[in-house]
């Protein structure tokens, strides 16, 4: 509240409105913020635990996973959310070390609030802290080892460190081969780099069978069965037309009446309609198209015509799957029958009906495109299934990156010990007030060994000390905390393997939002708008607009 003059209160804020400000609003955020942190802090490491979250449906997961967990609960805080945000970018920017920003970010707002508590200013934290993370780099960077496509050994570990703490069992090794091998078949070499595009592997599910039953194919997997049993079941020399059209008779656009008057007009209409349908299955044979896949149906008299012209035909593909069959065949997906022409067919050596457990499915390989591969994973139950879809897919990220920076880091807390270190010796260089902040920052990095030695039943304290007195005493860098022992060791020899992306982008997004929520002072939130009865209409978590600050935290 203002005051105007003659000390009348001046009323800026609309009624209801909550405000907080200064160290409360400081300290709300913080608590918020740290709050998520500690939530997923247990899962860190390979001997970290699961979560069982079940949705408003009932629908379980469990893992262990950073980010499936903050996507999946409801967080309502708005510097919670902040939180949570970071580990969606770490997700997409590299597929792992969602955890461990989060915790990073949590552990540097727990040291900024000491360190505000003593009367430094948030703005001179924020400082020492961006100077802190420019160092880190550094760090990093002077730590890092080079990798390359030849070195395969080196991406599996790095696949294998990936996938520690996931639950796929005793097929690690089994699902790196296949990691790093369809990795390697979509990776493209642009100069001395390489470009990898996860998303151009196709993923398909199973369930039956064991998790090594899992495999690669160089090409294209659809879960679709050809549409008639008379069909050919394979078709060499493949000539594939895409159609996102519907093989069927045309619906008129307006209700038109047809009135009949004897039965050889009927039969009249029917030949009609045959016809039509004929001239369809007509024209995709004359273009040479010996495989149809249509986006749409598929009328039992065309699927009877493909028959017999000897046609492969499946239906109701996903606009997905038609897209990916488009980039790896070379063909068109054409809207209109009539325009159809050879130029538009797709290519592929064969195009096969094969069973995937009980069930049949559609394979498409010697595709043009060599860079088309899917992977079909399965497993037991979905539960199973859907945790080693996770799995791969991150490991998969995760050696894309370490091939696209050729650059890995040793594990288990190594860079992170290394880290407090260098940014100890660092902070004596700069002095000033953001000495502390640099400090501060450095002390925050020890969270990540920390935990690690936590969640393995360890001393926590002690594991510090081993692993300070290796980095300090004999410049071991690469030496991380090995969990069976509680030993430091060398983490290169031990294959526990990151890209180097995971930990700069870690300690970059976690500086990042801890400045974002030490710079703001004031929360001013507009009334929460009356609870909507349920079910009435709003998105899932659609009212977490603005919430009550104080307290209101998961
Ligand atoms: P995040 O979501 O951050 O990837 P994880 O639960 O995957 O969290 O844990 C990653 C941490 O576990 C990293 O610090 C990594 O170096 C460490 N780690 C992975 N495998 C091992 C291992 N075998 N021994 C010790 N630490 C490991
Ligand atoms: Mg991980």
């Amino acid at each position: 509240m203002a005051y105007g003059m003659g000390n009348q209160p001046v009323i800026v804020l609309k009624e209801g409105t909550e405000r907080s400000k200064d160290k409360e609003a400081q300290f709300n955020n913080i608590a918020a913020a740290r709050a998520v942190a500690d939530a997923v802090r247990s899962t860190l490491g390979p001997k970290g635990m699961d979560k069982m979250l079940v949705d408003s449906m009932g629908d379980v997961v469990i893992t262990n996973d950073g980010v499936t967990i903050l996507k999946e609960i409801d967080v309502q805080h708005p510097a919670a959310k902040m939180v949570v945000e970071i580990a969606k970018t770490q997700d997409i920017e590299c597929g792992d070390g969602t955890t461990t920003a989060v915790v990073i970010a949590g552990e540097l707002l727990k040291n900024a609030e000491d360190l505000i508590e003593q009367n430094v200013h948030p703005t001179v934290i924020s400082n020492g802290f961006k100077l802190a993370s420019i160092k880190a780099l550094d760090v990093l960077n002077s730590m890092a080892v080079n990798t390359t496509s030849d070195d395969i050994e080196m991406l599996k570990r790095v696949a294998l460190t990936a996938m520690t703490g996931k639950s796929v069992g005793g097929q690690k090794d089994y699902l790196a081969e296949l990691c790093v091998n369809s990795v390697l078949a979509i990776a493209e070499k642009k100069g001395k780099t390489y470009l990898v595009d996860t998303g151009n592997i196709k993923i398909e599910k199973k369930t039956g069978g064991s998790i090594d039953d899992s495999e690669l194919i160089q090409g294209i997997v659809i879960d679709k069965e050809r549409v008639h049993q008379r069909m050919p079941k394979s078709i060499s020399d493949a000539k594939i037309a895409l159609l996102s059209l519907a093989l069927e008779t045309k619906k008129t656009e307006v209700d038109a009446k047809i009135n009949i008057t004897d039965p050889t007009q009927m039969s009249m209409f029917l030949a009609e309609e045959e016809k039509n349908l004929k001239s369809m299955v007509d024209k995709l044979a004359s273009t040479g198209a010996n495989v149809v896949f249509s986006q749409k149906g598929v009328d039992d008299l065309v699927q009877h015509y493909m028959a017999k012209a000897g046609i492969y035909g499946a239906r109701r593909l996903k606009a997905s799957d038609m897209e990916k069959i488009a980039k790896a065949t070379g063909a068109n997906i054409v809207g209109n029958i009539d325009e159809i022409d050879a130029a538009d067919l797709g290519k592929a050596e064969i195009v096969e009906q094969k069973k995937v457990g009980d069930e049949d499915m559609t394979f498409i390989t010697g595709c043009v495109n060599p860079k088309a591969v899917s992977v079909i994973i399965r497993g037991g139950t979905e539960h199973v299934i859907d945790e080693v879809e996770r799995a791969l897919h991150d490991a998969q990220r995760v050696v894309g990156v370490a091939l696209e920076d050729g650059k890995v880091v040793p594990g288990a807390g190594a860079p992170e010990i290394e880290l407090s270190l260098r940014l100890a010796d660092y902070a004596s260089t700069v002095g000033g007030r953001e000495q502390l902040a640099i400090e501060a920052f450095g002390d925050a990095m020890e969270i990540i060994p920390w935990t690690l030695a936590e969640n393995a039943g360890l001393d926590s304290i002690d594991v510090i000390i081993k692993l300070k007195t290796a980095h300090e005493g004999k410049s071991h860098k690469s030496y991380g905390i090995e969990l069976e022992s509680g030993e430091a060791n060398d983490m290169i020899a031990m294959n526990v393997i990151e890209p180097l992306r995971v930990k700069t982008q870690a300690v970059q997004s976690a500086t990042e939002v801890a400045n974002m929520i030490l710079r703001i002072d004031d929360v001013i939130a507009a009334r929460r708008a009356p609870a909507m009865p349920p079910g009435a209409g709003m998105p899932p978590g659609g009212m977490g607009g603005m919430p009550g600050m104080p307290g209101g935290m998961l």
